[in-house]
């Protein structure tokens, strides 16, 4: 019923949004007859770590619960109501309390006063944390929310610790020309803007034919442990918590459309697409998002969608919002994406490639010049686009499946950003203010 894959975008009304009537406890039982010889209960739900609206709010209770006991500080903050009347909760994770107010200090300071701060942050004087967000908008996109979910028990349960996970540091020589091959293959060139800065990690699919997708060149490519060593050099990392929070801290959001997760549809409670609505704000919950975002000025955001055939991570291709220019941002977007993206292929079982609008989107067209296949950056309508007017580094990812694999990929790459965005927090900052 849901695909070869998991879930995915066929049928959504059939599927997709029937998935919270099948799902639940069920009775199992054998019988003879009219004799039960055995009997127990089933938990029926379309891939282990989907967590359907029911169970978010208190998860989101006990994980700030585990966070402070193993020495971390994290509050469930209700920052809105839906439509319907529905809490919108963001769980904040930080190494502790004081970050959060000392943040909105220095935010406030970076307003009124961004000559002293950028001073001092070029001088080191100052000791800053700089905050990410990762959210779901579209309900029925599952891993969008049960990756952050997953993310975030990960991460709680692992204050105390480190988590390990897998990144690809570099290409094999093998991987440099398989890249070159399979551009030409595909007909597409890197632009001047982005020709220095990528790596072209996550494009190879070596030919490998799509189950859910066939004869479809671009879609996710499961490849095998051979392959993906054979392209790439794998080795085994780390993320120490407590030190990843000495950098950065999270805004939690793996339900921003909590009416449409209630029953696991696209729209809100007013049928609206919050995701066409942060121009405008017409609705209550891009209201309560942008007010977020505009309190928080986070340096970073990840949005996850589904269900592209490519795993899909931004940034976009051209046309590009003018108000916010590409020498501002693009370096360190086009090097963030594909550490995320090349994180999250290595980190799941059969989501092995990746695509980058940016970077794979300039195709040759029928009379064999160079075309834009423009995604998503035309319009801040979408709140990715919108938050950069905030000065966020902001993505959407779009992922193949709704499945496990979508969900753990995702997760180590929510994980790896955390990580990366610590690492580069300076940079980020010079590039956008
Ligand atoms: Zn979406």
């Amino acid at each position: 019923m849901y695909g070869v894959n998991g879930i995915d975008g066929r049928a959504r009304a059939e599927i997709r949004n029937s998935i919270s009537d099948f799902t639940g406890e069920y009775q199992l039982e054998l019988v003879n007859k009219d004799e039960v010889l055995a009997q127990t209960e089933v938990e029926v739900k379309p891939y282990d770590s989907y967590y359907p609206y029911s169970v978010i709010d208190e998860s989101l209770s006990d994980f700030a619960k585990i966070a402070n006991d193993k020495g971390i500080y994290a509050e469930v903050k209700e920052f809105g109501k839906s439509s319907q009347g529905r809490p919108m909760q963001a769980l904040f994770v930080a190494s502790d309390k004081k970050t959060l107010d000392e943040y909105q200090e220095l935010n406030k300071r970076a307003m009124e006063d961004p000559e002293s701060v950028l001073k001092e942050v070029e001088s080191g004087e100052i000791n800053y944390k700089v905050p990410i967000i990762y959210s779901n908008i579209h309900s029925d996109e599952n891993p969008g929310v049960d990756s952050v979910m997953e993310f975030t028990k990960e991460l709680v349960n692992k204050a105390d610790d480190s988590i390990p996970y897998r990144v690809i540091d570099s290409m094999t020589d093998e991987g440099k020309t398989q890249v070159e091959k399979e551009k030409e293959e595909r007909g597409i060139r890197w632009s001047e803007l982005v020709e220095d800065q990528v790596t072209g990690v996550g494009y190879i699919r070596d030919g490998v034919e799509s189950e859910e997708h066939p004869g479809n060149t671009d879609a996710a490519a499961n490849l095998s442990e051979e392959q993906l060593n054979k392209f790439y050099n794998i080795k085994d990392t780390s993320a120490n918590v407590k030190e990843m929070l000495d950098d950065v801290f999270f805004i939690l959001v793996p339900s921003e459309n909590v009416d449409a997760h209630a029953v696991n549809v696209r729209t809100n409670g007013n049928g609206f697409d919050l995701n066409r609505d942060n121009t405008y704000q017409t609705q209550l919950e891009t209201q309560a998002m942008t007010e977020m975002i505009s309190q928080w000025n986070p340096v970073n955001l990840y949005e996850i969608h589904g269900f592209y055939n490519q795993f899909q991570v931004e940034p976009c291709s051209p046309t590009h919002d003018p108000n916010v220019e590409y020498d501002l941002f693009i370096e360190n977007a086009v090097q963030q994406g594909e550490a995320f993206g090349s994180t999250a292929i290595v980190n799941n079982d059969s989501i092995n490639s990746f695509q980058m609008p940016v970077r794979d989107y300039l195709k040759k067209n029928d009379k064999g010049d160079f075309e834009w296949d423009p995604f998503d950056d035309m319009s801040t309508s979408y709140t990715p686009q919108y938050s950069f007017l905030h000065g966020t580094l902001a993505y959407t990812v779009e992922v193949p499946y709704g499945n496990e694999d979508a969900t753990q990929a995702v997760k180590y790459a929510l994980l790896n950003n955390g990580k990366y965005v610590g690492e580069h927090k300076k940079e980020i900052l010079d590039l956008i203010t």
